[in-house]
């Protein structure tokens, strides 16, 4: 089999539109094109149209109890962020939504688990998922083919521009909801601000000490989304804020911290995502990195690497871009991440 081309491969990936709860198209192409290649393929049903594409090299996919596996997997996610556009070369940068989140990193990872292969090694795997962007359903699904198949090691892809990961925050998202009573603006004495609540709640949060994570430093969180009121002339009887979190440590150590807002307001649970810690090999640059991954949702395959190419500050943006040095780099630096892994 001749060696994987990159640019073509990814440039073919980002041509489909494949914009979270639209990536079956995207899906069954790329089934198709590693089959094409040799690949055991699974389409994983994830919805009515969507699906997960999961392969092995050695044969066995899923949960085939008993049969060895692949014990290292390359793993990241197929579907983007809207809007979509079109692939473009110019010089080294290849351009296109997902270009760099992530299909680019894809491709440099189908590239070297294909030259694993080439080189006579069969465990090696593929994973990769739909809805990464949005509540990672994909992953979750994903997660339940990995049972029994003897999955040691995960290298998830995801821009660290070519480090590889020491640590990944968490999420923590908290609805803080304050209850008033309205009455004419004219007479506020009759009433009780709900948006005053809200507001001395949000001011008391400040002064409010976070966890510290010696690796991944000070929590911190963003006041997201706010709302509240029925007209400026009435004492508002409700108000609320979303309050999103980016977790160094157990997130049950920022609700004790935050609990005594709950003299002023409700604070209604909306989504929790662990901090990670990730496995690393010697020899590579490494980094920590603020926002969250579909690593721990793939729990079941295995210790998890987090590396790619591409750097996180373009990858959501209008005129997404990613090094084209920096694919090919990274394909080979996965050969390696994974060689080590097998040796160990
Ligand atoms: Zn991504």
């Amino acid at each position: 089999m001749d060696p994987v081309d990159i640019v073509p491969l990814t440039r073919s990936l980002v041509d489909i539109d494949s914009t979270t709860g639209r990536e079956g198209e995207c899906g069954r192409w790329l089934a198709d094109y590693l089959r094409g290649r040799g690949w055991t393929v699974l389409e994983q049903r994830v919805d009515e149209t969507r699906f997960n594409v999961i392969a092995t090299a050695a044969g066995v996919v899923g949960a085939d109890a008993g049969r060895p596996g692949a014990s290292v997997t390359f793993s990241t996610h197929f579907d983007c962020v809207p809007s979509f556009f079109p692939s473009r070369v110019e010089g080294d940068r290849l351009f296109g939504r997902g270009a760099c989140d992530a299909k680019g990193i894809l491709a440099a990872q189908v590239s070297a688990a294909e030259q694993l292969r080439r080189d006579g090694e069969s465990r090696v795997g593929l994973v990769f998922v739909v809805g990464e962007e949005r509540g990672s359903d994909g992953a979750r699904v994903a997660n339940e083919a990995a049972r029994g198949a003897g999955a040691r090691f995960l290298i998830n892809g995801e821009p660290t521009d070519n480090r590889l990961g020491l640590a990944t925050r968490g999420i923590l998202r908290l609805k803080l909801r304050a209850t008033g009573r309205a009455a004419h603006s004219s007479f506020p004495e009759l009433g009780e601000s709900a948006i005053d609540k809200l507001i001395d709640a949000l001011i008391a949060l400040r002064a409010i000490p976070l966890p510290v994570d010696p690796m991944l430093g000070q929590t911190h969180y963003t006041v997201g989304l706010i709302g509240g009121g029925v007209a400026p002339n009435v004492v508002s009887p409700s108000a609320d804020a979303e309050v999103m979190f980016r977790t160094t440590s157990d997130a049950a150590e920022v609700r004790s911290a935050v609990a005594p807002l709950e003299r002023i307001v409700a604070i209604e649970h909306v989504l929790e995502v662990p901090p990670v810690r990730l496995t690393t090999v010697p020899g590579f640059e490494t980094a920590v990195f603020p926002y969250t991954t579909d690593i721990p949702f793939l729990s079941a395959w295995g210790e998890p690497l987090l590396f790619g190419p591409g750097s996180i500050h373009v990858a959501h943006t209008a005129d997404e871009w990613v090094s084209i040095a920096e694919l090919k780099a990274a394909a080979s630096h996965y050969v390696t991440l994974a060689r080590a892994l097998l040796a160990q």
